[in-house]
Formats: C-alpha cells, sequence, structure tokens
C-alpha cells in the first residue's frame, strides 16, 4: 500500500522514456527517490539517469504488471497508452495525474469538449468521421482552417492546413487513423503557454505565462515571461487554474494557448506532464516544472512557482541542433542541456540551451536574437 507523501527512497514509475522523464528522473534523484522507467527503447535517454527500467510496449500485460508491482506510483511523461493499460496500472497502483486526465488529453475531441463543458474558450471545431463531414465542416467553419487527427498528434504530425476547396479531400485521405478534427484557423497574435501544478489537497502552484515560438510546427524558442499585457497574462492564468481544478488534477499539467488579434485567449491544446515550454523553469526557478511534478505525484508540499531570472530557451533540433552543441557548452551565459539521444534525426528534440536575464530585464526581440547569436 503507497502512503502519501512518500518517503525517501521510494520508486516513482514514469510511463516514458524521453526528454521529459530524464529531467523528471533528475528532479526526483534530488529529492532523494528513485526512477523506474517503463519504455520501448532500449537507450533511453530517461533511463540513462535511472534506477531501473522495464523495456516493453506500453500493451503488453505482463510488463506493465511487473512494471506496476515495483514502483509506488506512476506518473507519465508520455500519453499515449492504451486505456486498457492505464486501467491496469491503476488496478495495482495510485496513478497521477489518473487515467480520466490522461483520456481526455489522448483525444482533441474529447479534449476540446471537456475545455468547452469547462468555459474554456477554444478555436471553433468540428468532428470529422467522412468527407461529407468535412465539406460541411468547412463551411460552417469557413477556410483557412486546420484538420488534425484526434489521437497521436504531436509538434503539428498529423494536421494539414486547408487553404482551398480542393485541399479537402486530399488532406482526408493522407490523414489517419479517423476520425479527425477541423478547426478554424486562429490568426494568432502570440502563442503563450502556462505550466501549473496541483496537489492532491487541491493547493495549485502556478509558473509565470511564456511565450512560445514555432518553426517547422516545432518549439524553437521559448521567452519568460511572455511580453503581453496585464489583462491576457491573468487570463492565461486563470485558464491555466480552471483546467487544473476542472480536471481534478494530481500532477503538472501545460496548457498551450493562443492570443488572438483581439487579445481573447484560446486553449490550443492541454499536456498532463512536463511541456517543453517549461524547460527554463530549470535554470531560473528555485524549484523547476520537473520538481513541481515529482513533488505533486509524491505529495510533497508544492513551493510557489517564482522565478528568480527572466529567461530564453532555444531548443536544438536534428542535426542542424546537434551542429549547435560546441558552441552551445563554450560559450559563457549559455546553459547547455542535452538528453543523451544518439541518432539525430531531422526534427528530433536532442537538447535545448537556456540564457538567464536579471528579473524583469527579458530584452526585446533583437536583444533575445543577440543573446543567442554565439549559436550562429
Ligand atoms: P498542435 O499540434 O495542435 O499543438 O499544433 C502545432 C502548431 O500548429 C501550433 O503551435 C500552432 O503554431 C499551429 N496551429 C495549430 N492549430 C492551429 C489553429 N487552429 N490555428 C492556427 N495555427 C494553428
Amino acid at each position: 500500500m503507497t502512503t502519501f507523501p512518500l518517503l525517501p527512497n521510494a520508486t516513482i514509475g514514469l510511463v516514458g522514456g524521453g526528454q521529459l522523464g530524464r529531467m523528471s528522473a533528475l528532479a526526483a534523484a534530488r529529492l532523494g527517490y528513485r526512477c523506474h522507467i517503463l519504455t520501448r527503447e532500449v537507450d533511453s535517454p530517461a533511463a540513462q539517469v535511472s534506477h531501473a527500467v522495464t523495456i516493453s510496449d506500453y500493451s503488453e500485460p505482463a510488463s506493465l504488471r511487473a512494471f506496476a508491482s515495483a514502483v509506488d506510483v506512476v506518473s507519465f511523461e508520455f500519453e499515449n497508452v492504451s486505456a486498457e493499460g492505464l486501467d491496469l496500472l491503476a488496478s495495482m497502483k495510485p496513478v497521477r495525474p489518473a487515467p480520466s486526465v490522461l483520456r481526455i488529453s489522448q483525444d482533441r475531441i474529447a479534449e476540446k469538449s471537456f475545455l468547452n463543458g469547462a468555459g474554456v474558450a477554444t478555436a471553433p471545431w468540428a468532428p470529422v468521421e467522412t468527407l461529407a463531414d468535412l465539406e460541411a465542416a468547412a463551411r460552417r467553419l469557413g477556410l483557412p482552417a486546420v484538420l488534425k487527427t484526434t489521437r497521436l498528434g504531436y509538434d503539428g504530425k498529423g494536421q494539414a492546413m486547408l487553404r482551398a476547396p480542393e485541399d479537402l479531400a486530399p488532406a482526408f485521405e493522407r490523414l489517419s487513423p479517423k476520425p479527425l478534427v477541423l478547426e478554424g484557423f486562429v490568426d494568432f497574435a502570440r502563442e503563450i503557454s502556462v505550466v501549473i501544478a496541483r496537489g492532491a489537497d487541491g493547493g495549485l502552484s502556478a509558473f509565470d505565462t511564456v511565450e512560445n515560438r514555432h518553426s517547422h510546427h516545432i518549439l524553437d524558442l521559448t521567452l519568460a515571461p511572455a511580453r503581453i499585457m496585464p489583462p491576457v497574462d491573468q487570463a492565461a492564468q486563470a485558464i491555466a487554474r480552471r483546467v487544473a481544478e476542472a480536471l481534478d488534477l494530481v500532477g503538472l499539467l501545460a496548457v498551450e494557448m493562443f492570443v488572438d488579434p483581439r487579445g481573447q485567449v484560446l486553449v490550443n491544446e492541454i499536456a498532463p506532464r512536463p511541456h517543453n515550454s517549461g524547460h527554463w523553469t530549470i535554470d531560473a526557478c528555485p524549484a523547476s516544472q520537473f520538481e513541481l511534478h515529482i513533488r505533486s505525484i509524491a505529495g510533497l508540499p508544492l513551493p510557489p512557482a517564482v522565478r528568480h531570472s527572466d529567461a530564453v530557451m532555444k531548443n536544438l533540433i536534428g542535426p542542424e541542433g546537434m551542429a549547435l552543441w560546441p558552441k552551445a557548452v563554450a560559450q559563457p551565459g549559455l546553459i547547455p542541456h542535452l538528453y543523451g539521444k544518439d541518432a539525430a534525426t531531422p526534427g528530433r528534440k536532442m537538447g535545448h540551451v537556456t540564457r538567464l536575464f536579471p528579473r524583469g530585464a527579458l530584452p526585446g526581440d533583437l536583444g533575445v536574437a543577440d543573446a543567442l547569436r554565439a549559436l550562429e
């Protein structure tokens, strides 16, 4: 029987072996916990820094049982575990966040229905099972619009921009699995996010709202804090709190949002786990998103998510990102992080660098570009 708070040397089971698991495991180690990773990969970023690993498919009942019996609590850095797998884990050990939260975030239709039901605005959307549904949805929402798979999409994979009526049929054919979801195109002024932790006692701890810049649909830069008007910031923070409470979350949650040209905040998607847009917190905050992830699932007190510095985080992506590594480690003032992945395939997140500024001194775009010039 697991009791909370977890005692020192307890074992946290993390599903998923990527960099989010790696950085959570490092935070867990600092708090005196061991991590046991469940992953398909033989040599994974998270297992490299953890106490134990089970290498298996995420839906193999025998391995899920062995994994659950070896740990005190289960959490995730990877959301796409089968519903049956989740139920099996939850029948054996506490799962935080709960399987019901994972189920919502796994499916864009469930996610948008949940958000709208909780009074949180999203882009207008419609479920699409057939080409006729898509044609009707495109008439209702107008073009341009974005067609997405409901499951298994990330970093812009599984989506298509529809600009003209002739784009509909080829995009419908290409995207799978069905069903799909059509979203109205948001001509956003900014993309922002909030990472928030919630404890089992309902206590909340939210990091400052940050601004995210994408390149080819993959996060390139995070600027902390976001340079937005106070009412937009307050709206973003209120949305993050509302979503965490409506989910009855125990754990960490990232809420990705668009700010439309009128300053309205719309949620794009939610992720009940540490998030790339929270990596800056490792270097700019006394307790990072990874520490708050571990604290919230372990039942430890949640400190306020304050930052001591402003920050810019830049991802090192694919072979181009790895080519920057010698400069990233050579330049004083850049804080380098590498994830231990061997193959730098295009689009793969290999590491990141953080540059700190005194609190309140985050420069404008030109200053940010200047601060990262050493990487060029
Ligand atoms: P997603 O996989 O939903 O996070 O989308 C990846 C990126 O595509 C987002 O960060 C946006 O830059 C862009 N995008 C997604 N949905 C929309 C939309 N409805 N309107 C405008 N841009 C979008």
